[in-house]
């Protein structure tokens, strides 16, 4: 019997260095490639002689519920995220149209999902090591979650003083998020507190910028950039970002 077989693969910020190993094995492996027309794009050769399904962003739900279907009738498929697929990426709906499919491991299909690597390693990267130590992520789209329950993880995150990784921070019709987000940072961290905005990490066109959170501009962030604010103890060091582990150096033996 055929089993068909579910990989959902995070194909990492842009570049095929960044791509792992495994995820190129598990595409090498699948008949059909499922995914948004960018990130397929952004994959290449890696998709010779593979039947492609592409489709717009806004179609999430529809994707993944195609890539299921393919791979319950015997069909070896890949469902692409960029970054990580499980990190606000297609791994979770597909395992919920799965789960609601009544779906349990074991069943038909074989379900793998590969990790990547995440925007928030990657623009951390390209600022140094601003995520050193205890750090939140937070999504700023409002599509799926109620504008208040990001709220009030902003203001925990906030009053924490959790390094920060903002990802979805602003897009033509979410203008006004991010905006709201200072305010609320602002009304526990410094106005100097470093931050790091990254746009199109290990894409064409990458841009690494440093600011402050009193100085940052929401209009100089768009749907691909990364976030990044420090926390108190953050520092900016001629662009790149630093957050001490923890310890005053000298006071713990290795
Ligand atoms: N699954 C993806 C995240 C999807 S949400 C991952 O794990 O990275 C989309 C958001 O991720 C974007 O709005 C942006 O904030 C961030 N992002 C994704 N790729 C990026 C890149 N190459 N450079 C900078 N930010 C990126």
């Amino acid at each position: 019997m055929i089993r068909g077989c579910l990989y959902l693969v995070g194909a990492g910020p842009g570049d095929l260095a960044h791509l792992t190993p495994a995820a190129r094995a598990a595409l090498a492996g699948s008949e059909v490639v499922v995914g948004y027309r960018r990130y397929l794009d952004l994959l290449g050769p890696l998709l010779d002689g593979k039947e492609a399904v592409s489709s717009e962003l806004t179609e999430e739900v529809a994707r993944a519920g195609r890539a299921v279907d393919l791979a319950r009738r015997g069909r070896t498929v890949a469902l692409v995220s960029s970054g990580d697929a499980g990190v606000y990426g297609m791994a979770g709906l597909a395992l919920e149209v799965l789960r609601e499919a009544g779906w349990r491991p074991g069943d038909v299909p074989d379900v793998e999902v590969v990790p990547g690597i995440t925007a928030a390693g990657a623009a951390a990267a390209l600022l140094g090591a601003p995520l050193m130590h205890d750090w939140a992520c937070v999504s700023l789209s409002d599509l799926l979650t109620p504008w208040p329950v990001i709220l009030r993880r902003l203001e925990a995150v906030a009053a924490a003083d959790f390094v920060l990784c903002l990802y979805n921070p602003r897009s033509r019709r979410r203008d006004w998020q991010l905006g709201a987000a200072r305010d609320v940072l602002l009304r526990h961290r410094a106005p100097q507190t470093p931050v790091g905005l990254v746009t199109d990490a290990y894409r064409a066109g990458q841009r690494v910028r440093t600011t402050t959170l009193a100085d940052l501009d929401p209009a100089a962030v768009d749907m691909l950039t990364t976030v990044i604010v420090g926390n108190s103890a953050t520092v900016d060091c001629g662009g790149m970002l630093v957050t001490p582990r923890g310890y005053p150096v000298g006071a713990v033996s290795p």
